[in-house]
């Protein structure tokens, strides 16, 4: 699905030697590197505060300690998305709300989020599902209007940028009142172990956030609020600045890969790509993810994988399903996009060395199937 060799290679001796002198200074843990690379994704992102932190579940968890969400609160989530942006609801005792999404660019739905606000919503989690950026407007018009708070789990969407109805370009995960994204090496812009980041512009916020990541300490063992111990290492974030300049390009190289796939399965009949958008980079195609119509779709992944073409299927489960979040307050006529969506998705290999060859083998070996 990833080929984080072959991007390695191409930055091999920048990243070899910065790892080395991580190691030779013996500053592991905030060291320089680490402040180096929160300065430069604040100068990338153009947001006042990043404040590194030990993986993007993490991030969004101090996210909301810090927002002072209390249990009880309800926090309105998709309900097709990855685990983490629910799991750290739950954790906190927070009431998780799961919505259904919408079909075209799976992202949270917005009629489905106005039906859930009840007085005891605190905040919306939109999820840049996939690399495209959610409805951003409509969302922070809903959050105005109710005083809700907005947390973007931009773990997908790193680099995108949201075109405002005014339109202004923001880079996702600056546009709410605080964005998290990970750095798991999958991701768009990945270290070489865990790491994560939380963003806002709003000061106060970010120094609240400094503490807890750091035991909720403001001044050396003064303890003020209950904390958490999450960190970025030295050597994660000199793998990152090696790699920020070069985000954009690997963000190119997806798109491209992304209209490639799209082009050849152009009037295929059972195969829904997914939206690119000509005029605009809200989309950095975290996946690049298919649904298919009147195909059995385990049957064409199990054929991919006698074909040893990698694939993957996010995510096979609607959280409301799960057996962790299952709730009696849940009603399965509310969820029919995702109910739909887990049965029909299927995601290609998408990284940022995807030749033409691979591209074509792949295509064509889908068309095939679905076709027989
Ligand atoms: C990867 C991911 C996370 C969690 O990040 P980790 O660094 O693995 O903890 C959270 N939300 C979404 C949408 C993700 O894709």
């Amino acid at each position: 699905m990833v080929d984080l060799k072959g991007q390695y290679q191409k930055i091999k001796e920048r990243i070899d030697t910065s790892v080395l002198e991580v190691i030779e200074s013996s500053a592991f843990v905030n060291g320089p590197e680490v402040h180096a690379f929160q300065k430069e994704l604040e100068g990338y992102l153009d947001v006042n505060h990043v404040i590194p932190c030990a993986n993007g579940t993490d991030a969004l968890q101090i996210a909301m300690m810090g927002l002072g969400l209390q249990p009880g609160d309800e926090v309105i989530t998709a309900d097709f998305t990855f685990a983490a942006t629910v799991e750290v609801i739950a954790l906190l005792h927070l009431t998780p709300v799961l919505v259904d999404v919408d079909p075209v660019n799976f992202n949270i739905d917005i009629e489905a989020i106005k039906k859930a606000i009840t007085p005891k919503t605190k905040a919306i989690v939109p999820v840049h599902l996939f690399g495209m950026a959610a409805n951003m407007d409509a969302i922070m018009d809903l959050a105005k209007e109710h005083d809700l708070y907005v947390i973007e789990d931009n773990a997908q969407g790193i680099g995108a940028t949201y075109t405002g109805r005014d339109g202004k370009k923001v880079k996702t995960g600056g546009i709410g009142h605080v964005g998290t994204t990970s750095f798991f090496p999958s991701k768009n812009l990945g270290c070489y172990g865990d790491g994560g980041a939380i963003f806002t512009n709003d000061d106060e916020l970010a120094h609240t956030i400094r503490g807890i990541v750091n035991h909720g300490m403001y001044k050396r063992y003064h303890h003020d609020v209950v904390g958490v111990n999450s960190r970025l290492d030295s050597i994660q974030a000199t793998v990152l600045r090696a790699k920020l300049p070069h985000l954009d390009t690997y963000n190119s190289a997806r798109r491209d890969a992304a209209r490639k796939y799209t082009e050849a399965f152009m009037n295929q009949e059972k195969i829904i790509t997914p939206v690119i958008c000509d005029s605009c980079d809200c989309h950095v195609f975290h996946q690049y993810t298919l649904r298919l119509k009147d195909t059995d779709r385990d049957a064409l992944v199990a054929h991919l994988q006698k074909k040893q073409i990698p694939c993957g299927v996010y995510y096979p489960i609607p959280l409301h399903k799960q057996k962790a979040y299952q709730d009696d307050r849940y009603n399965e006529a509310d969820f029919p996009v995702t109910n739909q969506l887990v049965q029909d998705v299927i995601s290609l290999p998408m990284h940022t060395e995807l030749d033409d060859e691979q591209i074509a083998f792949i295509t064509s070996t889908i068309i095939d199937f679905v076709n027989k």
